[in-house]
């Protein structure tokens, strides 16, 4: 089975490698920052190590006993990150491969966290696939999130694309491969996200992939900033990031010297304006969010960021012992109704207490999903378009005349 430990990354890493496709010095970069990781890269790791577990039980190694099973997980759960929920988060991933697995007429081939290497693309570029299954001309590569951060897509997926070439590489010789179909399972944001191509328009994508890689290595090529920086080690110092979004004045088309003074630009800015300084504001926010976590931790070592210092934040009091302190309350006359709020938890620490069946046959009949405030997007963003929600009588004007003069 494969342990964190295990779980190396290649310079030039698939997981990363939306960052170095579109800004290749980034890679040479990073190198001077030291290796990190967080309680949520450990979570997920013990959230695949349960998911490796479920699948080698069903596809891999089927002869393994009940007990060896529960052996191994218990195992896992005593993981200081192991959560109760983990187990139906993984279930769904399970039972997702187990659909994909069971719709052959016979059984196809299932890799578990098979190490695959793409280093005919990008130089000893190497990964670990969650999941891979073939059956005839077809592959599938899957992939289990267990972040809840954004909602992740498999459509043009450049770490889940790297996975099935290094795949379509190993197993070429075997399957006449033809058509790739990428999938993301992101089971706590309920994001299963599945996207198909050929072989054909995965090789195409790898000429422009390796080039960048070519790039990357040599720690060429443009810098250039994106939603990628936010992984990167170099998001808060990063002079490129800095340039641009220092220059923020200058992102509307209207900024020329020369027009100002032939065509005075009106006092107010138009909406497109408005489209091209948010676009670059949300940048600026991200970068300034960085820059601040940066400054903090700088003080905290005890180093210098001159004009800054670190103060005592705000706080809010707290009653050390809430038993004692309203017993002494009770026993002074106050009643216990007027002490306590009874508050029901909340949906999703209810998901958490109760199974997957009872939610289905008990819960869910409950619960609705209300439609949500209008938010703003980008335009590349995936949702559809809000539409708002208007009534029969608003739409047509409040009653219908046409039945009425039908009645007459
Ligand atoms: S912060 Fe962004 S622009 Fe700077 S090196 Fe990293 S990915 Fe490139």
């Amino acid at each position: 089975m494969i342990t964190s430990k295990d779980r190396a990354h290649a310079l030039l890493s698939a997981s990363a490698s939306e960052r170095w496709i579109c800004c290749p010095p980034s890679v040479r970069l990073e190198e001077q920052f030291p290796e990190s990781t967080s309680v949520y890269a450990e979570e997920g790791t013990l959230a695949h190590e349960i998911c490796e577990l479920k699948l080698r039980k069903i596809f891999v190694e089927p002869g393994m006993t009940d007990r060896t099973f529960n052996t191994r997980l218990n195992k896992l759960k005593k993981h200081e990150l192991y959560k109760p929920e983990m187990l139906r988060f993984t279930d769904e991933y399970v039972d997702y491969i187990k659909e994909i697995a069971y719709s052959y007429p016979s059984a196809p081939s299932v890799a578990v966290e098979k190490r695959v290497t793409y280093g005919h693309i990008a130089r000893d570029g190497f990964g670990t696939a969650d999941c891979i299954i073939l059956y005839g001309n077809e592959i599938h590569v899957i992939d289990f999130k267990y972040g809840t951060g954004v909602p992740v897509s498999a459509e043009r997926n450049p770490q889940l694309s790297l996975y099935a070439a290094g795949a379509i590489a190993a197993y070429s010789m075997i399957y006449p491969i033809q058509k790739v179909t990428l999938h993301v399972i992101q089971p706590r944001l309920h994001n299963f996200s599945k996207w198909s191509t050929t072989i054909a328009a995965l090789q195409e994508w790898e000429k422009l992939v390796k080039e960048r890689a070519d790039l990357a290595w040599e720690g060429k090529g443009e810098f250039n900033q994106g939603k990628w920086c936010t992984f990167c080690k170099a998001a808060a110092t990063c002079r490129h990031r800095m340039e641009e979004n220092i220059s923020l004045e200058n992102c509307t088309t209207t900024d020329k010297d020369s027009e100002k003074v032939l065509y005075p630009v009106p006092p107010l800015i138009s909406n497109e304006e408005v489209g091209q300084i948010l676009e670059r504001a949300q940048q600026l926010a991200s970068w300034v969010k960085k820059l601040e976590r940066y400054a903090l931790d700088t003080l905290l070592r005890g180093e210098a960021v001159p004009g800054w210092k670190l103060v005592e934040g705000r706080s809010n009091r707290t009653i050390i012992d809430i038993d004692t302190a309203f017993t002494k309350l009770q026993e002074a006359g106050y009643k216990e109704a007027v002490l306590y709020n009874r508050i029901p938890i909340s949906l999703t620490e209810v998901e958490k207490l109760i199974s997957k069946e009872d939610y289905t046959e008990i819960l869910s009949r409950y619960v609705q999903k209300p439609k949500g405030k209008p938010t703003l997007a980008l335009e590349s963003d995936k949702r559809p378009v809000y539409q708002a929600a208007v009534s029969a009588e608003e739409a047509f004007g409040g009653c219908n005349t046409f039945l009425k003069e039908e009645n007459l």
